[in-house]
């Protein structure tokens, strides 16, 4: 966990002014994998690694964005802020600057200090925890108090609009919208949202495979535009059909044959992973963990054979929990193409769970993981 002090002071250090901080978490997902952008349903928990932001005024009109993860400070004209990404991870902080400035908001000169525990890329969501600490930050600066759905909207606008990253809302909105020992399932058409409580016995072991994710890779890209097309088939048959959300497995029999075999298969993933992001909720609420493990088993198989979102580490690390004792369910989480998996284990047998899965994975891929032992935590909040 971060020490604040230690953040206040290379801020005052470096900026010669006191820091308000805030704090944002990533999220690990549950189940509900690609439904987000087909306006389903989505399971994440935020967890206890967070991105802090830390902001002063600066009466020279400049702002200033440090990254402590980068070791960099970079200086932009607040009255004349970059248009464009530079595929530079100040990228993530000038996007939410940007999309500010858009909704008609005069950008202050400002420093921004930014330092995460969240791992980089690894599916764990940094770039929403930097996105949603840097939102969070800036309108506390010019005194905008945003609903917190809005400030996740804004959030990912910046990441699809700015940065160039296509992703959902999901990601934004646990950072934002997070609640300590629960999961969140999240309606992405309406953004209403239901808790359900993680039980006490039960720990979030997440498994990093150490191969690297990109949400604006082509693999994310492509699937996205597989969901689209099978989506605009069948729209063409029941036009009441805008996302997939909307669509049925007796559409895809009905329909599938005007589709390529692969939107066909990416679309199967993505309507049984909302009939079963519902059912995983309903299953963790009324404690049937048994029912829980089986939905994300079968969630990983789709994920894997229907939508080739998996990659052989990730099959493998998920294999390798299956024997251990004290595994409710594993499966990839996160965008996909590498990153963690995640595991729900009883607590009695997590420790011994994270040391065998480790050497396992080590000896059978010949890659040391990272593992964690994590907790569903609060979402974003300033740092008294
Ligand atoms: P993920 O969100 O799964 O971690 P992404 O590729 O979406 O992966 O986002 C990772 C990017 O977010 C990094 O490459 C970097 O540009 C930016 N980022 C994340 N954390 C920080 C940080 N603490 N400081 C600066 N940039 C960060
Ligand atoms: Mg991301």
């Amino acid at each position: 966990m971060h020490d604040i002090a230690a953040f206040r002071a290379l801020h005052e250090a470096r900026f010669e002014a006191e820091p308000a901080i805030f704090s944002a978490p990533g999220r690990v997902n549950l189940i509900g994998e690609h439904t987000d952008y087909a306006e389903g349903f989505v399971m994440p928990a935020a967890i206890n690694f967070a991105t802090l932001a830390g902001i002063s005024p600066r009466a020279d009109g400049k702002i200033a964005l440090f990254s402590e993860n980068y070791g960099q400070v970079l200086y932009f004209d607040a009255a004349d802020l970059p248009a464009k990404a530079t595929q530079h991870w100040t990228d993530y902080p000038l996007g939410v600057i940007s999309i500010l400035a858009g909704e008609g908001h005069t950008i202050p000169g400002f420093s921004l200090s930014l330092w995460g525990d969240v791992p980089l890329g690894s599916g764990l969501s940094s770039s929403a925890a930097v996105e949603v600490a840097t939102g969070l930050a800036v309108t506390s600066l010019i005194g905008v108090d945003y609903p917190r759905p809005v400030l996740a909207r804004l959030c990912q606008r910046a990441e699809n609009e700015f940065v160039g990253a296509n992703c959902g809302i999901m990601d934004q909105f646990i950072s934002a919208n997070g609640a300590k020992d629960h999961a969140l399932l999240l309606d992405c058409r309406d953004l209403s949202y239901k808790l359900a409580p993680i039980p006490e016995h039960v720990e979030l072991v997440i498994a990093n495979t150490m191969v690297k994710h990109s949400v604006a890779g082509s693999g994310y890209t492509s699937r996205r535009a597989d969901v689209e097309a099978a989506c605009a088939v069948i729209a063409s048959h029941r036009p009441e059909v805008k996302f997939l959300r909307d669509a049925t497995l007796d559409d895809l029999k009905k329909w599938g044959g005007e589709m390529t075999p692969t939107a066909l298969k990416r679309a199967r993933h993505v309507i049984t992973e909302n009939t079963r992001t519902v059912a995983a909720a309903k299953a963790l609420i009324d404690g049937e963990l048994h029912e829980l493990g089986r939905l994300m088993a079968e969630a990983h198989e789709s994920y894997s054979k229907d939508f080739e979102a998996s990659c052989e580490e990730a099959d493998t690390m998920v294999a390798l929990a299956q024997n251990l004792p004290g595994l409710i369910g594993a499966r990839l989480t996160g965008g996909g193409f590498g990153g963690c998996t995640i595991n729900l284990v009883e607590h009695q047998q997590a420790n011994a769970f994270v040391q065998a899965l480790g050497e396992l994975y080590k000896s059978k891929t010949g890659i040391a993981p990272q593992i964690h032992i994590c907790h569903a935590s609060g979402g974003a909040h300033r740092i008294e």
